[in-house]
């Protein structure tokens, strides 16, 4: 039973502290990790806006490139030149010269191409590799921005989508996905002469969104067509690996839903976050001096977009060890705090009920003790009164308050009590031997004993405990009564008779009345004892004793002096009176028959008895004279022949 409360307390001790602690910490990681949403929002706002915009930055300056050199006179003029001359006619060495420089310089462009009317190449920077087959003269007249081109205005542009192995591409001796910017050229005529093609490494285009993520080690950056088709050619470690020219939109197919759904916005992809927009350069206001933009439907607008690791409370604990650290020190003291808790109130438990253990034994021993415990107020009411006391009164628990201790003390003790009283309340101890009348009027003979509690010397209680000493006293009472009996016959002995026997003649002497003495002795005793045995000798020695007491008065005093022999002490007996007694004694002893068993048959024992009378003087202080004197008739009246009275006077 113990233990399992034991165990309860130590489940409470380790769920309670963890749900306090969570309880407070809840709102102040949440707060901590709504912050940490906030930053990576607003880092991926600006990661997106600088990819935005060094991307916007490059295509329009390499629009502007275009649109300028459609503009060149001399390529005015050479075109001019060249649509009347026809193909094969060299280009001046000038230009040759200045648009290399520009195509070599800027490794955004892979080539640039002048293209007539009808779909020749007039001029190709960089020049011809004659060894290389693909790269002979070539008809455009079938290509997309030829066809395009050959139907815009001046300054209109076409831009062909983001592709590899476009028509006649070759750069740094492999396949690069490129992008082709075509615009027409038209003389100082307004006539139309041809066009411009210029090939832009996509590559180095889309360089710019990809420094633009590493601001953030952990950003990743998409770029898609219209189509979901992956226009990015760098691996991004960030994401899921994917080349240029894969289906995005297939592998997110939900997320592809909401963001062709929307021109702008956030969705959370696993556990990233990212952020898109859509970018259309068709509709983009155009920094510099282009006319409309023209393109293939289905690949515009694009889509970029920034990712970033969503911040949760797994990535929270992950990245930020201080915080774990922080919460398992938290939940840790928190959970030794309950434990500790828990064991010390379940030993501050087990002390109680050990301490109550204990109450209730001393209280028992102090209710059922052999003896009494009370205490009295200074009135002498009782206060507190152990059950042995209240049974001893016969009071029940109701009498503590208002019942007076004294009304219990006999009469004959009230002094003795009222004196330790006093002591008591003085300070000092007290003790008392008294007689305790009880309500149904039974005596007990008690011993008290007290002490007194005072305050600043004024007496507030006693404490007094009450020995039962009644059966003490009747064993005293029996002892002094054995010290002075004869066993046998059960008559004084002479110890008592010689103590009594001064009390008696001081009282005689005080009173001036006489007092008389008889000795007695049994005739022939031994010869009782001789004949019937000594058993038989005893029962003489009670039978005559009992005889004998039959004819004495209360106040006369019988005692076996010896052997078979007695004396008698009469107060206020004159000596004739006494010789009377001791005739009447000797007339009855002589007529008793005492039977006895002899030999298994019975047999009858008469007796006599010879006596020595005489009185004491008034000037005699014992009794020493008077049985001398008395002995002397005892001996004269058995030299006399026994069973007679002799009387001896002074
Ligand atoms: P006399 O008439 O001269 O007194 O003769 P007696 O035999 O009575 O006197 P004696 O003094 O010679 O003998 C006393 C006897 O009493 C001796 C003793 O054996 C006997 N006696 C003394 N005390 C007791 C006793 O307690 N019980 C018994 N049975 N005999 C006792
Ligand atoms: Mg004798
Ligand atoms: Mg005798």
């Amino acid at each position: 039973m113990t233990q399992q409360r034991l165990f309860t307390r130590l489940l409470l001790a380790v769920i309670v502290p963890l749900v306090l602690v969570t309880a407070t910490l809840w709102p102040v990681l949440h707060v901590h990790l709504e912050t940490q949403q906030q930053n990576t929002r607003s880092e991926i706002r600006a990661i997106l806006k600088v990819s935005e915009n060094t991307l916007w930055r490059d295509i329009n300056e390499t629009l502007s490139y275009a649109l300028a050199i459609a503009e060149m006179p001399t390529i005015k003029a050479l075109m001019t030149k060249d649509g009347k001359a026809g193909l094969g006619s060299p280009a001046p060495e000038q230009l040759t010269g200045f648009l290399s420089t520009l195509i070599k310089h800027y490794p955004r462009y892979t080539k640039l191409m002048l293209i007539d009317n009808q779909g020749v190449e007039v001029l190709r920077i960089p020049g011809d590799t004659p060894s290389d087959p693909r790269l002979a003269r070539r008809d455009h007249a079938n290509t997309d921005y030829f066809k395009s081109a050959s139907e815009l205005f001046a300054r209109d542009l076409y831009i062909s989508p983001p592709g590899r192995n476009l028509q006649y591409e070759i750069f740094s001796g492999e396949v690069i996905p490129v992008v082709n910017v075509a615009t027409p050229v038209f003389d100082d005529q307004g006539e139309r002469q041809g066009m411009v093609l210029l090939s832009l490494n996509w590559q180095h285009l889309t360089e710019a969104v990809h420094q633009a993520a590493q601001m953030e080690p952990t950003a990743g950056v998409i770029l898609t067509d219209a189509q979901g088709r992956w226009l990015l050619t760098e691996r991004n470690q960030q994401l899921p690996p994917m080349s240029f020219g894969d289906d995005y939109a297939q592998l997110t197919d939900e997320s592809w839903q909401h963001i062709t759904g929307l021109d702008k916005g956030v969705l959370t992809q696993e556990n990233r976050l990212l952020r898109f927009q859509r970018m259309d350069m068709r509709r983009q206001t155009h920094q510099g001096l282009a006319g409309h933009i023209f393109s293939q439907d289905d690949t515009l607008p694009w889509v970029l977009g920034v990712s970033l690791p969503n911040p949760t409370w797994k990535s929270l604990l992950q990245d930020d060890a201080s915080v774990v650290w922080f919460l398992l020190l938290i939940y840790s003291t928190a959970v030794a705090l309950g434990i500790y808790w828990a064991f010390s109130s379940h030993q501050q438990r087990l002390l109680r009920h050990q301490a109550q253990q204990r109450a209730i034994e001393v209280s028992n021993l102090y209710e059922s003790a052999p003896c009494g415990y009370h205490s009295l107020n200074a009135d002498g009411v009782i206060i507190k009164m152990n059950q042995t006391e209240l049974d001893w009164l016969g009071l029940t628990r109701d009498a503590v308050g208002y019942r007076c201790y004294r009304d219990f003390i006999s009469s004959d003790s009230l002094l003795d009590f009222d004196q330790a009283f006093q002591e008591v309340k003085a300070g000092r101890q007290g003790e008392a031997e008294c007689k305790l009348v009880a309500t149904d009027g039974e005596q007990r003979q008690v011993v008290i004993q007290s002490v007194g509690y005072l305050e600043q010397d004024r007496f507030i209680y006693s404490n007094a405990s009450v020995f039962d000493i009644t059966d003490r006293k009747h064993l005293e009472e029996k002892l002094r009564a054995q010290a002075m009996t004869d066993p046998l016959t059960g008559v004084f002995n002479r110890r008592y008779l010689q103590a009594q026997a001064s009390v008696e003649i001081s009282r005689a002497s005080r009173h001036q009345t006489p007092i008389s003495l008889i000795a007695i002795d049994i005739d022939h005793f031994k010869q009782i004892n001789d004949d019937y045995g000594h058993d038989a000798g005893d029962e003489v020695l009670k039978r005559f004793a009992d005889e004998i007491k039959g004819l004495l008065r209360q106040e006369d005093l019988l005692c076996r002096v010896g052997g078979e022999e007695f004396a008698v002490l009469l107060p206020n007996t004159t000596l004739e009176e006494a010789w009377q007694v001791a005739e009447r004694i000797r007339a009855t002893v002589e007529k008793a028959h005492v039977s006895i068993e002899h030999d298994d048959t019975p047999a009858t024992i008469t007796i006599t008895a010879s006596f020595g009378v005489t009185h004491v003087a008034s000037n005699e202080k014992t009794l020493k004279a008077a049985i001398k004197r008395a002995d002397n008739g005892l001996y004269e009246a058995k030299d006399t022949g026994r069973n007679r009275i002799v009387i001896r006077k002074l």
